[in-house]
């Protein structure tokens, strides 16, 4: 079993004896692999489909396999952005999570890489029963105090996630989740009607949001869908690929629309965090966020999915 260096501060050097460096050669990723990871000898490097926006690689070597990313035209500030979700995610030790080892750029490209863990994925989904009380007991056991947000920006697909520290769940829902996304499709779009309803909206957010004062601001994978959610080989759930930030529990929910979660998942899930009151009037406004994001990504075909929840939300606060 190999033991892991930590994501900030690597732990593992090689014994100065071994000649690393020239095999290392300027190959960045190698270089950690050899020097930091405690590996040897890479024996083998293939490439891992099912990914939307990197190319993946397995690394193999005489201690077990790195899971590795890279993208040629990004900077390391989005994978900086996913490891420090996944270091805080894998902090609580609740649910599975590759740890992050390691971010860089690709020295001459505009690129950047992320090393981690890799997992050894089981064919099957695993237990959504499990896959629900983990997330429960990540809800629970992640929490900061100092408010809504992160300590990183991130992107949530690509469009970018913005997390500052805010006091208040309403002012950062509002301002940092729906009313940044409003403004970018009437930037984008110029869509100055679906604009005016969501600005409508935003001031009804106090009613539609009342009686959360007192919600606690928890660690959430902030884009939690079916493309995001695997289950290693012994079939215990393991979650790829956040936008973590501190925020209400229920807005993780805001992807179910695309997460497939069955009955025996919120049962095993409410088990642990209970349903607040009002649950239910709320779950549409927290899936708006995620289809004014995919309106944002993928274009009008979003546009009525918008527009129907902002009625129905209009209709009954008024
Ligand atoms: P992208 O950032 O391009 O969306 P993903 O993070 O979704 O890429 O990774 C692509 C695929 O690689 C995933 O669908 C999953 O099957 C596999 N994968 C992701 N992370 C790991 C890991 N740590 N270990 C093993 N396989 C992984």
């Amino acid at each position: 079993q190999r033991r892991p260096p930590r994501f900030s501060a690597p732990r593992f050097s090689h014994p100065p004896s071994q000649p690393l460096r020239i095999m290392a050669d300027g190959d960045p990723i190698r270089k950690w692999i050899l020097e930091e990871g405690g590996a040897s000898r890479i024996t083998r490097i293939s490439s891992v489909g099912g990914g939307c926006i990197n190319t993946a690689n397995r690394y193999e070597t005489d201690v077990g396999s790195f899971f590795v990313k890279t993208n040629r035209n990004i900077g390391p500030e989005m994978f900086e952005a996913e490891a420090a979700g996944l270091d805080a995610m894998f902090s609580t030790d609740t649910i599975r999570v590759p740890k992050p080892w390691k971010v860089g750029s690709i020295p001459r490209t505009r690129g950047s890489y992320i090393i981690m863990e890799y997992i050894e994925l089981g064919s099957s989904r695993g237990s959504q029963a499990e896959l629900g009380r983990q997330l429960g007991e990540m809800h629970k056991t992640g929490s900061t105090d100092q408010g809504f947000g992160f300590h990183m920006d991130n992107t949530i697909g690509s469009t970018p996630q913005h997390n500052p520290w805010t006091a208040d769940w309403v002012t950062f829902f509002r301002d940092h989740r729906l009313g940044f996304q409003l403004k970018l499709i009437k930037e984008q779009y110029g869509d100055n009607d679906l604009y005016a309803k969501g600005q409508r909206l935003l001031e009804k957010l106090p009613l539609l949001l009342q009686g959360l004062d007192n919600v606690q601001p928890c660690l959430l994978h902030g884009d939690l869908w079916s493309g995001n959610v695997v289950a290693d080989s012994h079939g215990s759930p393991v979650i790829l690929d956040p936008a973590c930030y501190y925020g209400h529990s229920e807005a993780e929910f805001g992807m179910s629309w695309c997460a497939g979660f069955d009955p025996t998942f919120y049962d095993a899930y409410f088990k642990v965090m209970p349903k607040q009151p009002g649950f239910e009037q709320r779950t549409e406004l927290y899936k708006l966020y995620h289809y004014l994001n995919h309106y944002n990504l993928f274009g009008s075909g979003y546009r009525s999915s918008c527009t129907n929840i902002i009625d129905s939300y209009l209709a009954v606060a008024c």
